[in-house]
C-alpha cells in the first residue's frame, strides 16, 4: 500500500502510562481529537472502549477535548458520551448536525437536511417507481429489534432519528441504482450500507470539521489542529479535514484508502488501536510536525 505508513514498529515499544511530562507539545496550538465510534473508539463487536482508557486518561489530564462523530443518532451518542464522562459536543448522524451543551440539554447545529422534510419524497418516489422497502420510521419496536438484533432500549434510542433515514432494501439491485439516481436529482443521497441503504441529505462527516475547529478556536482565543481518527469509507471526509489523521484497523474490513495519504494506520484493532494513536502522537514529536 505505498503512500501508507504503517505504525507496527513504533507500537513494538511497550506503552506504559502517564510518563508523558516530558512530551514536547506544541503550545501555541489548542489540540482536538474528533473521532469515530463504531470500529474506532468502540471494539466491533463488543462496543467496549476499555482498552483505550490509557489514552482516555492522556487527554483529559491534558485537558484535550474528543468530540465524538459518528452516524449514530444523538440519543445513542449520549449515552456512550455519559459512559466516557465526556462534556464535549459531539456530531451526530454522519454529520447531519453538531450538538453543543447547553443548560441541562442540547443546541443543535442543522448541517444535514432534516428527516421530516425528505421522508415525503422517500415515500413519493416508493409509489411512482413501484419499489418494495421498509424505512425505519414504519416498524414497530420488534420489527426493528428482529431486523437489527439491537435491544429494545437500543432500538428506541436508535429510532431518534433526526437527518437520515435507513430503509429496509426488499428489491432488486438495478431498483436501487435507479432509486439512488432519483433521490440525487432531489438533492438527496443514499449510503449503501449492509441490509440497510442509509438516506440523507448531502452530508458527510467531513462537513462539520470546519464548524467545530472554529468553535473551538472562538472558546480557546487560538489556532486549533484536529487529530482525527476512524475506521472505515464514511470517516475518509473526517479524516481528509484532519491536520493529523488516523486510521484505526477494523476486523470487518481492509483499510480504507485515503487520497492524500497521509493517514496512519494503527497495527491494533478498535480501541487499542485507538490508544496506539493517540499515545504514539503524544510520544513522538515526528507526528505532531508531520
Ligand atoms: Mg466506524
Amino acid at each position: 500500500m505505498p503512500g501508507l505508513l504503517f505504525l507496527a514498529s513504533l507500537f513494538e515499544v511497550e506503552l506504559s502510562v502517564r510518563v508523558y511530562n516530558n512530551v514536547p507539545m506544541n503550545s501555541d496550538k489548542q489540540l482536538i481529537v474528533i473521532s469515530d465510534l463504531d470500529g474506532t473508539l468502540l471494539d466491533h463487536h463488543s462496543y467496549q472502549f476499555d482498552d483505550a482508557q490509557p489514552a482516555l486518561a492522556l487527554l483529559a489530564d491534558e485537558h484535550i477535548p474528543l468530540i465524538l462523530n459518528s452516524s449514530k443518532t444523538a440519543a445513542e451518542i449520549i449515552e456512550i458520551r455519559n459512559a466516557l464522562g465526556n462534556n464535549e459536543p459531539f456530531i451526530a448522524e454522519n454529520g447531519g448536525g453538531i450538538f453543543l451543551p447547553k443548560g441541562s440539554g442540547f443546541m443543535c447545529v442543522t448541517l444535514g437536511r432534516p428527516r421530516e422534510e425528505f421522508l415525503p419524497i422517500i415515500a413519493s418516489l416508493r409509489h411512482q417507481m413501484a419499489l418494495s422497502f421498509t424505512g425505519f420510521c414504519e416498524m414497530s419496536i420488534q420489527q426493528l429489534m428482529d431486523c437489527t438484533g439491537l435491544s429494545e432500549q437500543a432500538c428506541l434510542l436508535a429510532r431518534q432519528r433526526d437527518f437520515t433515514e435507513p430503509l429496509l432494501w426488499q428489491d432488486s439491485e438495478e431498483a436501487l441504482h435507479l432509486f439512488t439516481r432519483a433521490l440525487a436529482q432531489q438533492d438527496l443521497q443514499a449510503i449503501h450500507g449492509g441490509r440497510f441503504v442509509h438516506i440523507s441529505g448531502l452530508t458527510d462527516k467531513g462537513k462539520s470539521i470546519d464548524w467545530i475547529r472554529g468553535y473551538f478556536q472562538r472558546q480557546h482565543n487560538r489556532d486549533v489542529e484536529v487529530i482525527a481518527l476512524g475506521d472505515s469509507d464514511n470517516d475518509i471526509p473526517m479524516l481528509a479535514q484532519a491536520d493529523h489523521p488516523f486510521i484505526v484497523r477494523s476486523p470487518a474490513h481492509s483499510p480504507p484508502t485515503m487520497p492524500g495519504h497521509r493517514a496512519l494506520i494503527s497495527e491494533h484493532m478498535g480501541p487499542k488501536g485507538w490508544n496506539d494513536c493517540i499515545l504514539s502522537f503524544f510520544r513522538n514529536p515526528e507526528f505532531q510536525n508531520r
